[in-house]
């Protein structure tokens, strides 16, 4: 038995050789897909079925596939989302817990959030990221 399982790991490890293997794309990916199977099931709607079966043959893919640089062009895309989302959460968090303090505006240029202080009257505001001067009343 032993020697059996030690054998099939390595037929694994020689199949695996030169492919991408797991990254955390493809971990999301699967976690998706167990969500949407789980919401497929729940719902009854063959939707969800659907998408988690494509979530999964995708996230197969990426692990079998000998592209390195496409499969690292999606995973640096995948950041910049998951980045995104993470950055709006914390401005969002920010926002209520300087709620009574702070008001919050974004850089009509760059967008860039700024923050400036309640109570100040009209202040001028130099955006840090393109320095654009920007009058506002707080
Ligand atoms: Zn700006």
């Amino acid at each position: 038995m032993k020697n059996f399982l030690s054998s099939l790991q390595l037929k694994i490890r020689q199949f695996m050789q030169g492919r991408c293997g797991p990254d955390e794309l493809t971990r999301a990916l699967y976690i998706a897909a167990l969500a949407l199977m789980l919401l497929g099931a729940i719902t009854r709607l063959g939707l969800f079925s659907s998408l988690a079966l494509v979530a999964m043959i995708w996230a197969i893919y990426r692990m079998l596939s000998r592209n390195y640089a496409a499969r690292d062009a999606e995973r640096a895309k995948w950041r910049e989302i998951k980045s995104f989302f993470r950055d709006e959460l914390s401005l969002l968090k920010s926002r209520w817990r300087d709620r009574k303090t702070h008001k919050y505006f974004r850089c009509p240029a760059c967008k860039k959030a700024l923050r400036v202080p309640r109570g100040k009257g009209t202040v001028k505001v130099t955006c840090p990221r393109c320095g654009n001067r920007i009058t506002k009343k707080t």
